[in-house]
């Protein structure tokens, strides 16, 4: 069964490659004419791991390519999700899977909605990796990747291709709560750390303000039906702060370099579920509209 990749960018690459050196088919789907040949120009995706850089020249097409899809990786960012699923959604087979790598909550509802004929399996990821180049990607920090299907308990039969390909995971009945923990850690550091200018180790600094928010979010995850999600995350969020101390969080970087953030689907999504249930969060509402207004400075979309 081939594994075809959409998105091919740090975490696309990072599974592409280990998928492929494990001797499994993969076929990688590029947004637009122009990509797929500045990629058959770079000659293959390079993967950089331990410093060593290996180049693979995987199989690459489009979208709009005609052939079926049976199980489809879908590592864009969780703002492209949608439309790229869209316009593959007529090119999926008859009880196709997608893994669905987007970082926070909102993406995977939205993909879900486009392909109900369709399996969506859940994944959420600590593994690192970045760009240092076009078609060229460095494996950053090992990590774990969780996977689960809120639809359906029994995992599907390829996991012991991720085993293969030496991508360490594992299958949660609860992919959900883990979703929502992870949302809930990013939103207690990450947006602290672009209005502080600061590395993670940096909001040691602003103890009250982080537990203002982790009491906050903590409340919303009890309403929102994730208690386990809630629980001891104000503990949680001081052991990520502490042991990351050094890093730029995710956002930081985006903000940094120019780029757009996830923020719909991490903050701006737990004010909206805030917002539906009529709980008033002031810390973690105001939060958001200084990350905006952050964001509006420096001419970055709001959304
Ligand atoms: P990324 O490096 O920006 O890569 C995203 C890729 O998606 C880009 O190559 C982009 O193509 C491609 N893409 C977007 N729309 C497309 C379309 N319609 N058709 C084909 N390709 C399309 O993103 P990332 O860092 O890998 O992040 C992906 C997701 O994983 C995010 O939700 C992120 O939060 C999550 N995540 C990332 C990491 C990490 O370490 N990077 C860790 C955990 C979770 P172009 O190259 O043409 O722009």
């Amino acid at each position: 069964m081939t594994w075809h990749v959409l998105g091919i960018g740090s975490l696309g690459s990072l599974w592409a490659i280990r998928l492929a050196r494990a001797g499994l088919p993969v076929r990688l789907v590029l947004r637009d004419a122009d990509r797929l040949a500045a990629y058959r120009a770079a000659g293959g995706l390079t993967l950089v791991e331990q410093s060593r850089a290996q180049r693979l020249d995987l199989p690459a097409e489009l979208a709009t390519d005609e052939s079926p899809i049976q199980r489809l990786l879908l590592a864009c960012k969780a703002y492209d999700a949608e439309a790229a699923v869209a316009a593959l959604a007529p090119r999926l087979a008859p009880g196709a899977e997608l893994v669905l790598l987007q970082n926070g909550l909102g993406s995977q509802d939205a993909v879900a909605a486009r392909v109900p004929l369709a399996r969506c399996i859940l994944a959420s990821s600590t593994e690192g990796a970045f760009r240092d180049g076009d078609f060229r990607v460095v494996f950053a920090g090992h990590g774990f990747t969780w996977l689960g299907d809120p639809h359906a308990i029994a995992p599907p039969a390829w996991l012991n291709e991720l085993e293969r390909a030496g991508i360490p995971h594992g299958w949660t009945p609860d992919i959900l709560s883990r979703l929502w923990r992870k949302l809930a850690l990013n939103c207690a550091i990450n947006p602290l750390t672009v209005l502080h200018g600061c590395r993670n180790g940096g909001l040691a600094e602003h103890p009250a303000q982080v537990q203002e928010l982790c009491a906050e979010l903590a409340g919303l995850l009890r309403l929102c039906g994730q208690p386990d999600a809630a629980q001891d995350l104000h503990d949680e969020v001081g052991r990520v702060i502490q042991a990351t101390a050094a890093n730029y969080s995710s956002m930081y970087q985006d903000v940094a370099a120019g780029r757009r953030t996830e923020i719909s689907y991490l903050l701006g999504y737990a004010c909206a579920a805030a917002e539906r249930h009529r709980l008033v969060l002031p810390h973690l509402q105001a939060l958001l509209r200084q990350l905006r207004a952050h964001l509006a400075e420096r001419g970055l979309p709001l959304d």
